[in-house]
């Protein structure tokens, strides 16, 4: 099925492996909603929400839409227009509902505003496919593994992005403290790679 057109829409997320998450979503979506952790400025949730479009689906995107470490001032993926004069900090929820509204998925892609641990505390809801492309430090990349993969439901999918199996590659903490962690419990096996995308899928017990 058709893929969105993204080149107008800022962020992080290369064609091949947005493919990869439209191609997922389409299969995943009529079994129940999907997640995304970092939302940025949607593209990423523009190939989720396409699929939602064409499937009848819905999808949840949270972010507190004031940037990960590596966005910040002085910072490699730092986009000086994503900072809000007021407050001198990073706020991208401007940016990201405009995307979904010029895409045309308000109704399908679902913003929730705030830090990724305060929501997951409440968050009841399984998941067909859960994507985890949110804060990359240690602590955060820990947080949601732990948070948020017990929400995948069996047969559903979890798919982290960035994960860079050389050092040479790329940052550490998407590989080891939430790829690694999710093969070695047992619960996820791997069934997809493409660039820094990894699918895995919950096992069926
Ligand atoms: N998926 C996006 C890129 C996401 S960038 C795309 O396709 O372009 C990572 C995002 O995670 C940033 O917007 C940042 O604000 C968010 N983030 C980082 N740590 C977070 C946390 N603890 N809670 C909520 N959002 C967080
Ligand atoms: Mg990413």
């Amino acid at each position: 099925m058709a893929l969105p057109d993204v080149s107008e829409v800022k962020g992080f997320m290369p064609d091949d492996e947005g493919a990869l998450l439209h191609r997922w979503a389409l299969e995943q979506l009529p079994t129940g909603p999907a997640l995304e952790v970092g939302t940025y400025a949607g593209k990423s949730a523009i190939y989720l929400g396409s699929a939602a479009a064409q499937v009848g689906g819905t999808v949840f995107t949270v972010d507190h839409h004031r940037g990960s470490e590596e966005n910040q001032a002085g910072w490699e993926h730092h986009d000086p227009s994503t900072v809000d004069p007021e407050f001198g900090l990073m706020d991208t929820l401007g940016m990201f509902r405009k995307n979904i509204a010029r895409a045309g998925l308000e109704e399908w892609v679902v913003a929730i505003v705030g830090p990724s641990t305060t929501v997951a505390r409440w968050w009841r809801t399984p998941l067909s496919l859960l994507f985890i492309d949110g804060g990359h430090g240690v602590e955060p990349a820990r947080a949601d593994y732990r948070n948020w993969t017990p929400w995948v439901a069996p047969g559903g999918v979890l798919i982290i992005h960035d994960v860079f199996p050389d050092p040479a590659d790329g940052g550490r903490p998407p590989y080891d403290d939430i790829y690694l962690p999710a093969l070695a419990s047992g619960e996820f096996a791997e069934v997809e790679a493409v660039g820094s995308m990894r699918v895995l899928r919950r096992v069926e017990r």
